[in-house]
């Protein structure tokens, strides 16, 4: 990713010496940011591809260049923040509040300078199987080949819960896959694993490819252990994809899930979040237009609820001047 970034930040740079030769001020004056998102047929590189088209349309006024990276997904994501990476990440809500918290993957080591920004589209678990796999539940998982998600992403963090609340190890499986969200749906095609587990928003390019591609479904993911989970954690909720959305499913398919969240660090510039806030808020129509995931979103919902980490001071400023916060 360093090296991506490099090559992103080489060609940026060339880019603002053509467009600004002669003027080394506004050259010099540009902040950049990045915002790590998720693999390229998820929702998160999309959105994030909008959310920096929005605020970098403007930058000739503000002076911020936003660039956006496709990534192992939310818990890579929190970490490059952490490291100094990134100045912005999509993550899920439940990662978001794990880290804020020390919990989960950050079990005993708090990220108290996670900031939240805020809420975007709802994310259910899904899990797609081949036709011809015999798996039509969550419970026909055991012995089968399963892709369970690459380390980093947010669908391992969330299905490794599933899995031990189900009394699963790796090993329930016959395979236990690790692929990255953009490398699952082919596999499947290939048949190479029997089903994957994905955490995202609707419609989504990579369930697409899967069930345009070969014969796939969407499979529920119910019962007494997602009920316990629901009933437990704050930040899980009852989720229901929509049917006839994808080929092959025509039913609507009832499942949990997460939400997806923008967060950034604390020490990122006040000025540089209320301009990133702004730029989305102030072109509201146009961004929720930008992709089909992002359709029912209503701004004041966005900025106050399904955040844990305290709201950046930037995102605030706006939040207040709108009437959302009390
Ligand atoms: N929810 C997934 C994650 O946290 C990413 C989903 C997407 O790429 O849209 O890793």
């Amino acid at each position: 990713m360093t090296k991506h970034r490099t090559v992103a930040l080489a060609a940026a740079t060339a880019l603002a010496a053509t467009l600004f030769a002669g003027d080394l001020a506004a050259q010099d004056g540009t902040t950049f940011i990045s915002m790590g998102t998720g693999g390229v047929t998820g929702v998160y590189y999309p959105v994030g591809g909008s959310i920096c088209r929005l605020v970098n349309q403007n930058r000739r006024e503000h002076g911020i260049r936003c660039a956006v990276e496709s990534t192992g997904g939310s818990v890579f994501n929190i970490n490059a923040m952490r490291a100094g990476d990134l100045e912005f990440g999509v993550v899920q809500s439940d990662v978001q509040f794990n880290a804020y918290n020390g919990e989960g993957e950050w079990q005993g080591n708090p990220y108290e300078d996670l900031r939240a920004v805020f809420s975007l589209h709802a994310e259910p678990l899904t899990l797609v199987a081949r036709a011809d796999s015999g798996i039509e539940h969550l419970d026909d998982f055991p012995g089968k080949r399963i892709n369970i998600g690459n380390p980093g992403s947010g669908q391992r963090a969330l299905f490794e819960v599933l899995m031990a609340e189900k009394g699963w190890t790796a090993s329930t499986f016959s395979l236990a896959g690790e692929l990255a969200s953009q490398e699952q749906s082919q596999a499947l095609c290939d048949n190479n694993i029997d089903a994957f587990v994905f955490t995202v928003g609707h419609p989504a390019g990579s369930i697409q490819e899967a069930t345009t591609t070969c014969d796939a479904r969407i499979i529920p993911a119910t019962g007494p252990e997602v009920d316990a989970l629901l009933e437990r954690y704050p930040y899980y909720t009852e989720a229901t994809i929509p049917g006839g959305m994808y080929r092959g499913t025509d039913e609507d398919v009832l499942t949990f899930g997460v939400g997806a969240t923008i967060v950034t660090r604390a020490d990122v510039d006040e000025e540089v979040v209320y301009t990133f806030v702004s730029s989305i808020f102030e072109d509201f129509d146009t961004f929720r237009e930008l992709h089909p995931a992002l359709a029912n979103l209503d701004p004041e919902s966005m900025a106050t609820s399904g955040l844990t980490a305290p709201l950046h001071p930037g995102a605030e400023r706006y939040y207040r001047e709108q009437g959302w916060l009390e």
